[in-house]
């Protein structure tokens, strides 16, 4: 059943309820408890205590919450695609118990990044996704698969019902996102994750103002869009006039193999990486070009999932790989491919899509786990816009790093008022049958 309502009202609502080879680069959770989260006043507010694994329970997804969000930016963000002027994406609620999982889909209006839009993720997930998942019972994430397994593709879509769950279950289990993700893993989660500055293409004098800025922020790793024709000279400049900052490019697909010598010219600028020359699917180019060049060349868009991963690995097509959660279909798969580069010896890190604060937070918990290994796309909300849904996320300027939220689920409060002027569409969707896990063959 469908109910359209208010979108502060079902905010509002919302809340009260609960919170819910050889790379190149060296329960007691009784009823007492219950109440205490049916009441608790913001996300986050799990107020549970840690259970034991043989305590852990089944969750049925009584109720989801799908809503856009449009968040105004303090400029525009110029990538070689084209510009972005506004954040523009989904947020999905999961109820079940009295706690609510949170999860964001930081898609564009246009499909100038990715075939995926703000209006296909809507129509995915009222129409595919969330009749397919209402009344499921799920105790793991894992258990959320087969009903987003129905969908070919449409990954960003997915990831934020897998972010929700990931929320969903920490909570239940009174642990941070970080503490969950990092459960298989005898060192656990790091308490601070290294982040890094993007900065979009501009003029060259705009770009070095805005790496003084971003450093005076505590910002250290700077990584700077690229296009063809003012490549070489911004890179040049940018290392002029700061030596020994890491610094990367990011080219978002825009050259093709012939532009092979304008890399070989960047070999010389001691760059930490170069990210996604080549085009968004391909695999094997980049496996051409990787030879050709000594800067580290690292691997985004073209990695979709643990096969792509596997396949660029078999073929040497890449130093690094910037794992992107909503790009490989969720938390799950993200962090298979995490121990599959591990595994292999490739470094990896977290990059991101500009989410809002919520998603900024669920990607801080992914890149706290051990392999993540050089600074991630975790800006702060606040520095592209001007509207925030969650409290602030700090940086410690001191070592350019994120403290890991450590309070149960995404661990950071979503802030009421923000939250509603953010929200342009809500949906609300109930259910109180029970439905059968999906068969699907994979
Ligand atoms: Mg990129």
């Amino acid at each position: 059943m469908r109910v359209v309502v208010n979108p502060l009202t079902r905010i509002c609502s919302t809340l009260c309820r609960g919170a819910g080879g050889a790379p190149k680069v060296g329960s007691l959770i009784g009823h007492a408890d219950r109440k205490l989260n049916e009441y608790a006043p913001a996300l986050g507010r799990a107020g549970a205590l840690p259970r034991a694994a043989t305590e852990r329970e089944t969750m049925r997804i009584e109720r989801i919450d799908l809503y856009q969000y449009r968040l105004p930016m303090v400029r525009p963000f110029v990538i070689s695609s084209g510009p972005m002027t506004q954040g523009h994406g989904l947020f999905v609620a999961l109820h079940s118990e009295g706690l609510v999982g949170w999860g964001e889909c930081p898609t564009t209006p246009s499909p100038m990044y990715c075939p995926e839009t703000t209006g296909t993720a809507w129509h995915i997930a009222s129409e595919y996704l969330i009749p397919s998942m209402l009344g499921a019972d799920i105790e793991e994430t894992q258990d959320l698969e087969p009903y987003l397994g129905r969908v070919r593709g449409h990954h960003f879509c997915k990831g934020m019902f897998d972010m929700a769950a990931w929320d969903l279950v920490s909570k239940r289990d009174g642990l941070s996102m970080a503490r969950k993700l990092a459960q298989p893993y005898p060192e656990g989660a790091k308490e601070r994750v290294a982040c890094g500055w993007a900065i979009g293409i501009q003029g060259i004098a705009e770009t070095i103002a805005a790496i003084g800025a971003a450093r005076e922020r505590g910002f250290q790793r700077m990584k700077l869009k690229i296009r063809p024709g003012h490549e070489l000279a911004l890179a040049r400049a940018a290392r002029l006039a700061f030596p020994d900052i890491p610094l990367m490019l990011d080219a978002n697909s825009a050259y093709g193999l012939e532009d092979a010598p304008i890399f070989q010219a960047m070999d010389e600028l001691r760059l930490l990486m170069i990210e996604q020359p080549l085009d968004c699917d391909d695999i094997y180019d980049h496996s051409r070009l990787h030879p050709l060049i000594k800067t580290p060349l690292c691997l985004d868009e073209s990695i979709h999932s643990v096969g792509d991963t596997r396949l660029a690995l078999a073929l040497k097509a890449c130093d690094i790989i910037n794992i992107k959660p909503g790009r490989v279909g969720g938390w799950t798969e993200a962090r298979r491919i995490h121990d599959l580069c591990r595994a292999n010896g490739i470094p990896v890190w977290i990059g991101g899509m500009l989410e809002s604060g919520l998603g900024i937070a669920a990607k801080v918990a992914i890149a706290s786990l051990p392999g993540v290994t050089l600074p991630g796309d975790l800006e702060v909300s606040y520095m592209h816009y001007t509207l925030e849904v969650t409290e602030p996320i700090a940086i410690n300027p001191e070592d350019s790093t994120i403290t890991v939220p450590t309070k149960p689920g995404i661990g950071v409060e979503i802030d009421p008022a923000g939250l509603a002027a953010a929200i342009a569409r809500h949906e609300s969707f109930v259910s109180t049958k029970q439905v059968a896990v999906p068969e699907i063959s994979r």
